[in-house]
C-alpha cells in the first residue's frame, strides 16, 4: 500500500477504493466532529520532478519524510476541510494527475472543477477534492496567505506555493516557472508542528560590530537567532541576546558617538570622523583564524555523507581563502583532521559545513564570536527542500564564501552602512512582503564605514534580493541605474578587512590601495566684534559637509557627512586658530571630493566669500554655504558654482594650500576663514 498507493498514481480502478474509503471515513469523522482546516502537504520528486501538495492525510507527517519517491519539504498552509460545508466565500480545490506528464496539479481554477472519473486534456484523471480557499476575487481574509500556481514547461510541472519567494504579480518568471495564478488565500500554518518556518521575532542586542544596533527582527532556530537575512547575531543561551523590552538598554549604546549625533543634528560639537570606531571586541585575535571542514556544529550530521563536502568544494573554499590571505592582514589556518584539531587543539576554529537552512545560500556568525566552532554553514537542500546531489556541480558558489567569510570576518553588509541612502535607493514596493526582508534592508546606524561607500562590494546582496517581481530591482543606485552582482571581493572590501585589523597585527600590513582619505583642516577663523558692544566672547562654529556625493541637505540629520566644531573666541583676540579637522573617505582617483563651509558668529551670521573682487561673490553664495571642488586628480581645488559644478576658471589653490575666504569687502572685512585640503593615506 504504501509503496504504490499513493494518489499520483492511482488507476481509476484504485481510486474507486480509495473513494469509497474515503466517504466511509468521512461519516466516521463527522460523526467525531472532522477537523475544520487541514494542513497542506508539500512533496517533491525529483526523479519525476514533479511538485505534489495535498491535504490527503496519507501524506501528513513532518518535514523531510520520504514516501514513494517523494519527500515531503515544506507544509504550506491550511484548507477547510473537504470533509464538511464550504464556508461562505471560498472556492473548491480540486487535485488532477497527469501519468504522461508525470505531473500532479491542485488548483482552484472553476475550469478544472471535476469528479471521479473526470478527465481533461492533455491526460489530467480527476483525483480528489482536497478542500475549500479563500476565493481570490474577494479581499484577502485576516490570517491567511495568498497561493500562487507556477508552470514550468520543460519539466512539465505544476508548482503550487505559499512561500513569500514565490509571490507575486502574473507573468513573473523565476527558475523557469511561470507564474500564471492566485489560486486564493490559504489558513496560515496553525503551529508550530505544522510550520516549517522558524519563529520570529524582535530582540534586544549588544554586539561590539554592531554599535548603536539595539534591537534585530530575527529568525530563531535551534537556539540561534539570525538577522539580516545570513547574519548569525548570537544565541539565545547569550545573555546579551534577549527578546525585546522598549526600557533595556545596550552596553554598547555608547559605542560610535557618531550614532548619537546622526540622531539628533542641532547637537553641536564632537568629531564624527568615520574612522573613529575600531572595534578590536568581535574581531579574530592577531588576524589569525584557525579553520577546518567538519559537520556543523549545530546540527552534527557525522554519518551522512551527503553533508560533507566533495573535494571540488573544499578546493573552492581553499582558493577563496587563498585570496582573502593573498590581499589582506588575515593568516589562515587549515586545522585537517580530527587528529590534528585533538593534538593542535586551537581554541576557537571557524569550520565551514552543510546544512539545512530555511532560506539563504549560507549563513555566518558575524565576527569572531568566542565559540570554540564557529560554523559558517553552506545550504544543502536546493529550493524544494531536497538535499542536493553531492555528485553534480559544487553546491557552493565563490560569491557565497567570500561572503560568508566576510561577515565572519567583521564586515556587515554594504547596503546597511548607515550612508547607504545617500549612495542606493532600496525600492520597498517590489520587495516580498514581511518583516525578514525588511529586516535585511535595514540601516545598522552607527556601523562603522571605514571605507567609501562600495557598489562592486562584495557584501551588497544582489539587485533583484527579495524582489517580488524579478524584471525590476529592489536595489539600484540613487539616480536608478542598475547595479551588477560582486563574484568577488573588490578592492575596497579588501582594505576594509585590512583597516579593520591593521592595529591588532604583529605582521606587516598590505599598503591601503583603493582608498584615501580626504582632511579638510580649519587653521583660522577671525570674527570682529562689528557691533563693537558689550560682547565678552563670540561663539563659533563651523560646520562642514564633505565627501563625493553629498547633497546639502540643511536640518538632515540622516546626512552623516556633516560635521560641526564649536569654539569660542575672546572680544580682544578676534583671531582664533581652532586646527578643527574633518574627514572623509574617498576611492583613490575618484575626481572630485566636495566640501562646504560655513563659520558663524553670534550675531547669526552665515557666510563665506572670497576675497576676489572680480566675482561677484553673491552667485556662489546658496543658502548660506559655500561650496569647493576638490580634483583628487590634478590636485587642484575650486569653488563650485552654484547649480555644485566646477569651472576651471574658478580654481582657488592647491591641495595643500591655505585657503582663505573672506566676508565682507576690501575695507569692511567681517570675518575670515582660512583652511587646507589634504589628501593622503587612510590615518
Ligand atoms: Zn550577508
Amino acid at each position: 500500500m504504501e509503496s504504490k498507493a499513493q494518489p499520483a498514481k492511482l488507476t481509476p480502478k484504485l481510486l474507486f477504493v480509495f473513494l469509497t474509503l474515503t466517504f466511509l471515513a468521512t461519516e466516521v469523522c463527522l460523526a467525531q466532529s472532522a477537523a475544520e482546516t487541514l494542513a497542506i502537504y508539500q512533496w517533491w520528486n525529483p526523479e519525476r520532478i514533479d511538485n505534489f501538495s495535498t491535504t490527503d492525510p496519507r501524506w501528513a507527517g513532518e518535514l523531510g519524510k520520504k514516501q514513494s519517491g517523494y519527500s515531503l519539504f515544506h507544509i504550506g498552509g491550511r484548507l477547510w476541510s473537504p470533509e464538511r460545508p464550504a464556508p461562505a466565500g471560498t472556492i473548491p480545490v480540486y487535485s488532477w494527475w497527469d501519468s504522461q506528464r508525470q505531473d500532479n496539479f491542485m488548483t482552484s481554477d472553476p475550469r478544472w472543477h471535476g469528479q471521479p472519473g473526470d478527465r481533461k486534456p492533455p491526460n489530467y484523471g480527476f483525483v480528489r477534492l482536497e478542500g475549500y480557499i479563500a476565493d481570490p476575487a474577494m479581499p484577502q481574509p485576516e490570517n491567511t496567505v495568498p497561493v500562487y500556481s507556477w508552470w514550468n514547461k520543460t519539466r512539465s510541472d505544476n508548482y503550487w506555493t505559499t512561500a513569500p519567494g514565490w509571490a507575486g504579480n502574473i507573468g513573473r518568471i523565476q527558475d523557469g516557472y511561470h507564474l500564471f495564478r492566485l489560486e486564493g488565500y490559504a489558513l496560515k500554518a496553525r503551529d508550530s508542528s505544522t510550520n516549517s518556518a522558524p519563529e520570529s521575532r524582535r530582540l534586544s542586542i549588544s554586539h561590539p560590530l554592531l554599535p548603536g544596533v539595539e534591537t534585530v527582527y530575527a529568525q530563531i532556530a535551534d537556539d540561534e537567532a539570525l538577522a539580516y537575512g545570513d547574519v548569525l547575531v548570537g544565541t539565545m543561551a547569550d545573555s546579551k541576546l534577549v527578546p525585546f523590552t522598549p526600557t533595556r538598554y545596550s552596553q554598547y549604546r555608547n559605542f560610535n558617538n557618531c550614532g548619537a549625533q546622526n540622531s539628533n543634528n542641532s547637537d553641536i560639537g564632537g568629531s564624527c570622523n568615520s574612522l573613529a570606531t575600531k572595534p578590536s571586541a568581535g574581531l579574530w585575535s592577531g588576524g589569525i583564524v584557525n579553520w577546518s571542514f567538519d559537520n556543523c556544529r549545530a546540527n552534527r550530521r557525522d554519518l551522512d555523507l551527503r553533508f560533507s563536502m566533495t573535494n571540488e568544494e573544499k578546493e573552492r573554499i581553499r582558493a577563496a581563502l587563498n585570496n582573502i590571505e593573498a590581499n589582506t592582514v588575515i593568516d589562515f589556518r587549515e586545522i585537517s583532521g580530527r587528529d590534528e584539531r585533538a593534538f593542535r587543539t586551537p581554541e576557537h576554529l571557524l569550520n565551514f559545513c552543510f546544512d539545512e537552512l530555511d532560506s539563504a545560500a549560507g549563513v555566518s556568525p558575524l565576527g569572531f564570536t568566542g565559540v570554540r566552532d564557529q560554523d559558517i554553514r553552506f545550504q544543502v537542500l536546493d529550493r524544494f527542500g531536497n538535499l542536493r546531489n553531492r555528485s553534480t556541480i559544487p553546491r557552493i558558489s565563490s560569491r557565497a564564501i567570500y561572503h560568508e567569510v566576510f561577515h565572519a570576518l567583521g564586515a556587515i553588509h554594504e547596503h546597511q552602512r548607515p550612508d547607504r541612502d545617500l549612495n542606493i535607493r532600496v525600492n520597498f514596493d517590489n520587495m516580498v512582503s514581511g518583516p525578514i526582508a525588511r529586516a535585511a534592508m535595514e540601516v545598522i546606524p552607527g556601523a562603522s564605514t571605514i571605507t567609501p561607500y562600495d557598489f562592486g562590494s562584495i557584501m551588497h546582496y544582489s539587485p533583484t534580493a527579495f524582489a517580488r517581481d524579478e524584471s525590476t530591482p529592489t536595489i539600484t543606485r540613487r539616480d536608478g541605474s542598475a547595479l551588477s552582482t560582486a563574484t568577488r571581493p573588490s578592492a575596497v572590501d579588501y582594505d576594509g578587512i585590512n583597516l579593520l585589523y591593521r592595529d591588532i597585527v604583529d605582521g606587516e600590513v598590505p599598503p591601503i590601495t583603493a582608498v584615501r582619505q580626504m582632511t579638510l583642516t580649519i587653521n583660522e577663523v577671525e570674527s570682529p566684534d562689528e557691533d563693537g558692544g558689550a560682547k565678552t566672547a563670540i561663539d563659533f562654529y563651523a560646520k562642514v559637509e564633505i565627501g563625493s556625493n553629498w547633497n546639502w541637505r540643511p536640518g538632515d540629520g540622516a546626512n552623516d557627512t556633516q560635521h560641526k566644531k564649536s569654539g569660542t573666541v575672546e572680544e580682544d583676540d578676534n583671531i582664533i586658530h581652532p586646527n578643527w579637522q574633518f574627514s572623509t573617505l574617498l576611492l583613490a582617483g575618484q575626481p572630485l571630493g566636495k566640501a562646504s563651509v560655513i563659520i558663524r558668529d553670534d550675531d547669526g551670521l552665515s557666510s563665506n566669500e572670497r576675497t576676489d573682487q572680480t566675482v561677484d561673490i553673491a552667485e556662489y553664495v546658496n543658502q548660506g554655504h559655500v561650496e569647493i571642488l576638490v580634483d583628487g586628480n590634478s590636485n587642484r581645488i575650486y569653488l563650485a558654482m552654484p547649480n555644485g559644478e566646477f569651472d576651471a576658471d574658478e580654481y582657488l589653490g592647491d591641495i595643500g594650500d591655505p585657503i582663505q575666504l573672506t566676508r565682507g569687502t576690501e575695507g569692511e572685512i567681517r570675518g575670515s576663514i582660512t583652511f587646507t585640503v589634504d589628501i593622503h593615506e587612510v590615518e
